[in-house]
């Protein structure tokens, strides 16, 4: 094979962001409005604390509003609950991000269920769940599973048709919603997980293979079908036989070039696509409280 396509989520995210920079612009001329969104961010996980603080810059960065909440490691459920209730409540607020994971005091899934679907801009109230599952364009869908669908679509030109799709992960937050927008977009899809029985066969019958699994390298090169196109969700940090670490993905990145027609790398991939898709479900957020026509 020849050399792959390196799929560049970098610059793929730095023009969604202007797009939405541009998007937000015409919302407050012609609609008064800017877009807010709230993120909320209970204890000093310092990986959590670097993605606040990015996501709040490039939420400034967009010409949306944020507001961001930062909690002790000692917030009880009741008073999260309460800050949600009061984000739900506030009109300047269209979307609410509560970020992951939290203390072990909070049940995760009861804060979730208590933030408004029409706010939850990470998609992942059973309200919008349900909404993707049954294929509606009316919810709001997970950033990262939604991220990959547009690195996808922007490959193949809008059309992955009757392609074969097989994910790696069945996890809520990314394999579950790539299997459904996948569906959506009318693959033949598979899901593979830890008990998948014969995983390298599963990959090699695969037009697109989807990685999501937490696992550096894990995906071989020779599992891949020739000309497949590599989408690389995991973000590992091994350490480096020189010393320090480096970031990897879960598919196994030089011998995956070996065979696949397109990859996306790590970092630099599906990585940057999150926080951009973020800034998108917030504007499709504010464009559906108020009755305003979704931009594409
Ligand atoms: P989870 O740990 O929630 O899920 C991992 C999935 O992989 C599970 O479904 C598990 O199967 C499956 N799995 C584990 N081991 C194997 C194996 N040996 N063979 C086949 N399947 C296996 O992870 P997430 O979905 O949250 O994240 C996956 C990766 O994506 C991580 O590297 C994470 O860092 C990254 N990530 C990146 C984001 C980004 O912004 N780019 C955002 C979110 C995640 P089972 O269900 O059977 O246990």
């Amino acid at each position: 094979m020849s050399e792959p396509k390196i799929i560049d989520g970098k610059a793929f995210a730095a023009g969604l962001r202007d797009r939405i920079a541009t998007e937000v612009a015409k919302l407050k001329e012609e609609n008064g409005i800017t877009p807010g969104l709230a993120v909320v961010l209970v204890g000093e996980d310092p990986a959590s604390q670097v993605y606040v603080r990015s996501k709040g810059k490039q939420t400034v960065e967009a010409g949306m509003q944020s507001f961001e909440y930062k909690m002790p490691e000692t917030t009880s459920q009741e008073e999260l609950l309460a800050k949600v209730e009061e984000l739900n409540n506030d009109p300047a607020v269209n979307g609410i991000l509560v970020q992951l994971p939290l203390p072990k005091q909070i049940d995760e899934q009861a804060v979730l269920a208590a933030i408004d679907p029409a706010k939850d801009v990470d998609g992942f109230h059973t309200t919008n769940v349900g909404l993707l599952g049954t294929g509606s364009d009316n919810g709001l869908v997970p950033c990262t599973p939604l991220g990959c669908i547009m690195l996808l679509r922007d490959h193949f030109d809008g059309n992955l048709s009757g392609k074969k799709a097989v994910v790696i992960g069945r996890s809520n937050i990314v394999g579950k919603p790539m299997f459904n927008l996948l569906l959506k977009e009318s693959c033949t899809v598979t899901v593979a997980h830890s008990r998948t029985q014969d995983l390298p066969g599963e990959v090699r019958q695969a037009d697109i293979v989807v990685a999501a699994v937490g696992r550096p390298e894990m995906v071989k090169g020779d599992w891949l079908k020739d000309g497949a196109v590599v989408i690389d969700v995991g973000i590992n940090r091994i350490d480096k036989p020189e010393g320090g670490t480096r970031l990897v993905g879960d598919v196994d990145f030089a011998s995956a070039c070996e065979r696949a027609s397109a990859i996306t790398p790590v970092p630099g991939g599906v990585g940057p696509m999150t926080i951009a898709v973020l800034l998108a479900n917030t504007v499709t957020a504010a464009c559906q409280q108020n009755g305003i026509a979704v931009p594409k």
